[in-house]
């Protein structure tokens, strides 16, 4: 599993239709619209050390 980082909803990484790579790590995501909030400024959602389940691209 994986965390949206804009609602904090666990996200399966099996069936998210919402993905983005940033910085060579893909996030995932419960909605388009969660999708679109973190691509506006991603900086604002990396926590930097609480990245859970978030592996390398
Ligand atoms: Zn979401």
């Amino acid at each position: 599993m994986a965390i949206d980082l804009v609602c904090f909803r666990t996200v399966d990484k099996k069936t998210a239709k919402e993905k983005t790579v940033h910085e060579g790590i893909t996030y995932y995501f419960c909605s388009k619209n969660c999708r679109v909030e973190f691509e506006a400024s991603p900086e604002n959602y990396i926590s930097g050390d609480d990245g859970d389940d978030l592996v390398p691209a």
